[in-house]
């Protein structure tokens, strides 16, 4: 998730936090230290309000880390790859480097994560009724805790894709029908259903009187839909490349230009006259590098005719692919890095380009006829 900062590194897991976490994060603390505690529990100094909110949404981001990390290390005990954990707006989300490859796997890590809320919610539980709390501000954040931890695990597991409840539907149906698509169509659509309904209520609370609650409900019932929506998407784009190369989708015979040619011929001879907007650099067949138009644009123009191309190109990161890969493969890495174009490489040597363009064309030509 772009817009995300790494804070720490668990079980080789990176955990990233997306900046809309701190907002909420505010906003939580906020309304627990001038709303939530002063109504439950009356009588604190003002200070001892903010202290304790502070303390009780810090727990909270543990717990949804916890929650997280249970997805995220039952993947890895498995042999799905984790790479990393990201903390936004609602929640977190734990990105597997792909998705369960059978239904048994998928149920196991999706129901770790609410599982997992649950024994922390009986973990404060047991504090509590063990009477270790005996100071009100700390029993008041084991209170918290445990309401927010139930909340969680019970949130979560609402059958709608892509809760972690609606993975283990789709679990369910793909174990009895072998048929993922059709049980990621059903979980989706129950998934919308569930955000659609969230709106509904929201706003009958909203008229009703419950006016922050309502509002709440209708963004994380709006959240919810659109979730659900995205993710049968990606899987229908997904089963659109289902057999289809890069080799079968890129310019195999692009134009390119060497390191050592002026910035100026680049300008005159490819992209004016090619129309290209980025060029492959190649020296010997070998490629060492990619210029785009915004690498040129540093350059000063009065520079360009002594200005050799090996000083403005990106040398790396380079993102390439092989011609023999899915272009799912291909579409992700140019959508996870926001590039427009890729090299396709085999050892290092260019065999083609594949453009954005390319790909947007393969799907309308093959819409067109009618082809899937
Ligand atoms: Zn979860």
């Amino acid at each position: 998730m772009r817009g995300s900062l790494r804070i720490a590194r668990i079980a080789g897991i990176d955990i990233r936090i997306h900046y809309t976490w701190i907002f909420i994060f505010f906003l939580i603390t906020w309304s627990l230290a001038v709303a939530y505690f002063p109504v439950e529990y009356p009588g604190w100094d003002i200070a001892v309000y903010w202290i304790t909110s502070v303390a009780a949404a810090l727990l909270l981001f543990i717990s949804v880390l916890l929650h997280e990390l249970a997805h995220s290390l039952v993947a890895k005990s498995r042999g799905l790859p984790v790479k990393s954990i990201t903390l936004f707006l609602l929640g977190g989300i734990s990105n597997l480097e792909s998705e369960p490859q059978d239904p048994g796997l998928e149920f196991m890590v999706a129901i770790a994560g609410p599982l997992s809320s649950l024994v922390l919610a009986a973990i404060f539980w047991g504090v509590d009724t063990l009477g270790l709390t005996t100071l009100s501000p700390v029993k008041a954040t084991v209170d918290y805790l445990i309401t927010i931890n139930i909340l969680l695990a019970a949130f979560n597991i609402l059958p709608g894709f892509p809760l972690d409840g609606g993975r283990v539907l789709r679990s369910i149906i793909w174990g009895a029908t072998g048929n993922l698509q059709k049980a990621t169509n059903i979980a989706s659509t129950v998934g919308q259903a569930f955000g659609w309904l969230m709106i509904a209520l929201g706003v009958f609370w909203a008229l009703t009187g419950n006016l922050m609650n309502g509002i709440w409900l209708v963004f994380i019932g709006w959240f919810l839909n659109g979730a659900a929506e995205s993710a049968r998407r990606e899987l229908e784009l997904r089963s659109l490349w289902l057999n289809v190369r890069v080799a079968n989708v890129m310019n195999d015979r692009p134009e390119t230009i060497e390191s050592v040619a002026p910035v100026d011929k680049l300008v005159n001879e490819v992209y004016v006259k090619r129309g290209m907007r980025t060029a492959p650099v190649v020296d010997d067949n070998r490629l060492v590098g990619i210029i785009t138009l915004t690498d040129v644009r540093k350059i000063p123009q009065d520079t360009w005719q002594m200005t050799p191309v090996s000083q403005a190109m990106t040398r790396s990161p380079l993102y390439t692919v092989k011609p023999d890969d899915n272009m799912s493969v291909a579409v992700n890495l140019m959508a996870e890095h926001g590039v427009n174009q890729l090299p396709v490489v085999v050892e290092d040597r260019l065999v083609g380009m594949l453009c954005r363009a390319d790909v947007i064309r393969y799907v309308q030509v093959h819409h067109e006829l009618g082809r899937r």
